[in-house]
């Protein structure tokens, strides 16, 4: 284990430099003196301080291309490298948004055919890539939700129903598009209660936002009553697609009858993510609200030249992102969804369910299963066994730490108390698999006969525990660079 302390970020030495420009053999240029600075105190550095610098940084965080990292309803699969092979090609990563269609007719072939594929695979009709992350494409699908209701003046549906068991993304969405947030419980059984939600709904429904399988990693059992239940009232049901890596090739959202759903290129879908990396959020749709999807999108005109241009669809709910969207993401899940072949894909969420399950079932004598049923692509854990002995589930995820292991989920979704929200991944090895089973249980005997030793976990890695409430609440990312005056004094 890589141990430099302490960690040292004051590398500066006045001279020091890392490249060395040649001298100029063109005329010099007058810079505009509005852009330049005239106090810029970079750190005067060499190459390999920097390299080593950012390295070290590096491995003080986990990361998927380190070890399993299961952290519930993220789909922390891993992001095969031929995607960022293809995603660096020149003719992708050296287009500007603003060319000819005509010189790019490349890329819109591929963002064409990825909205075709993303659409047969879940059932849609059209659908836009524009939208940045799984968040954006909600707050497109409810905007899109509220421009279909304006355009049949339809203007007294004030609410937007979400089940407890939602990420805190769905009811945020709603409330930012200027809805109503109505809570429905959830069943004994992790489904959304019926009777509950025949209650809720009513003229005042705009839409239902559910996520299936939901965030208990539970596929609802009565969505056919509950797609019936909200189009009987006039609304429209929204699909909440973070969980569609339980999906591929085995279920279709759009013929279950959701009007909308938004994709998470990142999580299903291999593209990377964390870190507050580029997402993707693209968004599909049912016919009837296809002219409503934000706009341009890319159309084909076999035959003619050029063959693939920009369109806007006729009641476009308008720009949610600058440009076309992270188009690098596009290539990525393109390149993904070619590899794996349709056969390929059912097989991706096949294999991520049975890990899953897989997991449940070896973890299941010294933990709590929350909801006792066969699980999709995660499931969620309970530590109230642990916390008879004062090990809380954050004990629990910070002691999986010395083992090289990322945390599950903890404390989410927030219906299940001391929640360890698990998702594997198809993309686990069955040693990998057993490693953490191990570790899990472990940890499950540490609690009861060495809690204090859980409970003060890690031990191993670089920082121990930090104060995350503090972190959150004085967010404090930028380091300050000292000026050149305060470098020369101190050197
Ligand atoms: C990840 C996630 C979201 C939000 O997606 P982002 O891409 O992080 O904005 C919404 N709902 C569920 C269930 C999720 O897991």
């Amino acid at each position: 284990m890589l141990q430099v302390e302490p960690l040292i970020f004051e590398l500066s030495k006045p001279g020091r430099r890392g490249v060395s420009v040649p001298e100029c053999d063109v005329p010099e240029q007058e810079i505009p003196s509005e852009l330049c600075r005239e106090q810029l105190p970079l750190p005067e550095v060499s190459e390999i301080d920097v390299v080593r610098h950012f390295t070290r940084l590096s491995q003080f965080n986990h990361a998927v291309d380190i070890n399993f990292y299961p952290l519930g309803s993220c789909t922390m699969k891993y992001n095969p490298k031929i995607n960022e092979v293809l995603a660096r090609l020149p003719g992708f990563a050296a287009i500007h948004p603003l060319q000819d269609p005509r010189t790019v007719q490349g890329i819109l072939a591929l963002m064409y055919r990825l909205q075709n594929y993303l659409a047969e695979i879940a059932g849609f009709d059209a659908v836009s890539l524009q939208p940045a992350a799984g968040a954006h494409g909600e707050l497109t699908g409810i905007l899109i939700a509220r421009a279909y209701f304006d355009s049949i003046g339809d203007h007294g549906r004030t609410t937007v129903l979400i089940p407890d068991s939602a990420h805190g993304t769905n009811p945020a969405t709603a409330a930012m598009a200027g809805y109503k947030v109505v809570e429905v419980k959830s069943d004994a059984r992790g489904n959304v209660d019926l009777d509950e939600l025949r209650r809720l709904a009513g003229p005042d429904t705009a839409a239902l936002m559910i996520t299936n399988p939901n965030t208990l990693g539970l596929w609802d059992e009565h969505i056919d009553e509950i797609v019936a239940i909200i189009h009987g009232v006039g609304g429209l049901v929204y699909n909440d697609g973070a969980n569609f890596n339980a999906l591929l090739g085995i279920a279709k959202p759009g013929e279950l009858g959701v009007d909308i759903m938004h994709f998470n290129l990142h999580k299903t879908f291999s593209t990377p993510h964390g870190g507050g990396g580029p997402g993707s959020g693209a968004v599909g749709v049912k016919a009837h609200l296809a002219k409503f999807l934000p706009g341009p999108i890319v159309v084909r005109h076999e035959g003619s030249d050029p063959e693939y241009t920009w369109e806007w669809p006729a009641a476009s709910i308008g720009k949610i992102h600058g440009f076309h969207g992270n188009v690098g993401m596009h290539v990525r899940a393109y390149t993904y969804i070619r590899m794996n072949g349709a056969d390929g894909l059912r097989q991706v969420s096949e294999d991520a369910v049975l890990a899953a399950n897989y997991l449940m079932a070896r973890l299941r004598e010294r933990y709590d299963v929350a909801y006792d049923r066969p699980c999709m692509h995660e499931f969620v854990l309970s530590a109230t066994r642990q916390k008879q002995h004062g090990v809380r589930a954050m004990d629990i995820a910070k002691r999986l730490l010395d083992f090289g292991l990322h945390p599950p989920t903890v404390y989410f979704p927030l219906i299940v108390p001391e929640a360890l929200m698990i998702e594997p991944t198809e993309t686990e090895s069955l040693e990998t698999l057993n490693a953490f089973v191990d570790a899990m249980l472990q940890i499950a005997d540490e609690a009861e006969h060495n809690p204090e030793l859980v409970q003060h976990a890690p031990h191993r890695t670089f920082y121990k525990r930090l104060d995350e409430v503090r972190a959150n609440r004085e967010l404090n990312l930028r380091w300050e660079p000292q000026t050149r005056e305060a470098v020369a004094a101190s050197s």
